[in-house]
């Protein structure tokens, strides 16, 4: 922890709005026939830290329908936030995290989360692990702020602590176990996109099928824009100073999350840390990969993965992603400004047959 007093030991660079956790920029192309048609509410707001942007298509575009939808998408965050924000003694997740290892009854959200917190876990060896919360905050990217880098035996002492194996959950009996009471879980690198599905039920159950989601930069995309055509989503180029796109996605029914390190990060001694850490050696990772980018039907997943195959790094993160199926696009930093990509095969089969989706019509 940083003494008291003197200057802080590192500089947290916080960057507000789209830029701080998605790594990319939106872009709604408007082609086609149907160019003429405008029925796109937009929604904005602050949200886990972050920001939040929706998009509906509706043809009642009044004040008080726009009222109304921001009441149910704010709701719907809300109700994340208050179970599963580290940064709230309230939330749920901490009442878990202070309790001891008998069972802790939880609510069916954050069981359907930590459970597949948990999958992606085990399908990535433990590279995603959300009991990293401790190493988290003392590396500077938790609740408590900046820190002074930890030294060698307590990260070791740390590193004792977390493993994803000692969490239990057990979604039929509703309850949640810890195998050391000092055992702490963090939902950062998953909840956000939970919660971009979250506001996608809300949207689709009020007889709203055709939206776009995005909470701090994971994005859930179900239908059609206002010109009727799939969703188009930029991934931005992962460069910290300015902005532009590197690809468009297009998402047809699908989400998008990205992972990568030059949003948020710290710097201490001149040296960027990376707000990811492999649990493996409890320390920030760093290499170059530069953003991972992965589609999935849920946004949760996708959310997970991203982070996960960016702890792996390229190689392994990308023959993971291949064996596994999952379409997954690379960024690799090759020099100062300048990218390789990768993409599986079945992120490219995706591109190309969502490419091939125009019209409302054309799919019906
Ligand atoms: P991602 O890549 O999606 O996630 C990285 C984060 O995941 C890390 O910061 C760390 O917390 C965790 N992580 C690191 N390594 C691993 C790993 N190997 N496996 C699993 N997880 C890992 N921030 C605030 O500043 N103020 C708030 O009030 C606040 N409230 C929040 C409430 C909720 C419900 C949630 C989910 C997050 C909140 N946050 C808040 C955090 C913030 O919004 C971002 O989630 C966080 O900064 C990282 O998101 P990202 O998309 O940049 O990175």
């Amino acid at each position: 922890m940083s003494p008291s007093g003197g200057p802080p030991p590192l500089r947290r660079l916080v960057i507000p709005g789209l830029f701080v956790a998605g790594l990319f920029a939106i872009s709604f192309f408007r082609q086609g026939p149907n160019t003429a048609v405008t029925s796109e509410l937009a929604i904005t707001g602050p949200t886990m830290g972050t920001t939040f942007n929706v998009k509906v298509v509706t043809n009642d575009l009044t004040e008080a329908n726009r009222e109304r939808l921001t009441l149910l998408v704010r709701a719907a965050l809300d109700g994340v936030d208050e179970h599963m924000s580290t940064y709230r003694p309230d939330s749920e997740i901490e009442q878990f995290n202070r309790g001891d290892t008998e069972p802790f009854a939880a609510s069916q959200d954050l069981l359907v989360v930590v459970a597949e917190a948990q999958r992606v876990a085990r399908l990535t060896g433990g590279a995603f692990d959300i009991t990293v919360g401790p190493l988290v905050d003392i590396w500077g990217f938790g609740p408590p702020g900046a820190t002074e880098a930890p030294d060698e035996d307590t990260l070791q002492e740390l590193v004792a602590v977390t493993g994803f194996e000692q969490l239990e959950v057990d979604v039929e009996g509703g309850a949640l176990r810890k195998a050391r009471a000092d055992c702490r879980i963090d939902l950062s690198a998953i909840a956000k996109g939970f919660g971009a599905d979250q506001v996608s039920a809300a949207l689709t159950r009020q007889g709203l099928p055709n939206h776009m989601v995005e909470v701090g930069g994971e994005v859930r995309a179900r239908g059609f824009n206002e010109s009727e055509q799939v969703w188009r989503i930029g991934i931005e180029r992962p460069i910290s100073a300015g902005r532009s796109v590197q690809f468009i996605v297009p998402l047809a029914d699908r989400s998008l999350a990205t992972s990568g390190d030059y949003r948020n990060f710290v710097e201490r001694d001149g040296v960027r840390i990376s707000h990811t850490i492999d649990p493996r050696t409890g320390r920030p990772i760093s290499h170059n990969l530069a953003s991972v980018s992965v589609m999935h039907a849920s946004c949760m997943t996708a959310d997970g993965l991203a982070t996960a195959l960016s702890v792996l790094g390229v190689d392994e993160g990308f023959e993971l992603a291949e064996r596994q199926g999952i379409p997954a696009y690379f960024l690799v930093r090759v020099a100062d400004d300048e990218f390789e990509e990768r993409q599986t095969s079945v992120w490219t089969s995706l591109i190309e047959n969502s490419s091939s989706v125009g019209t409302v019509d054309e799919v019906r």
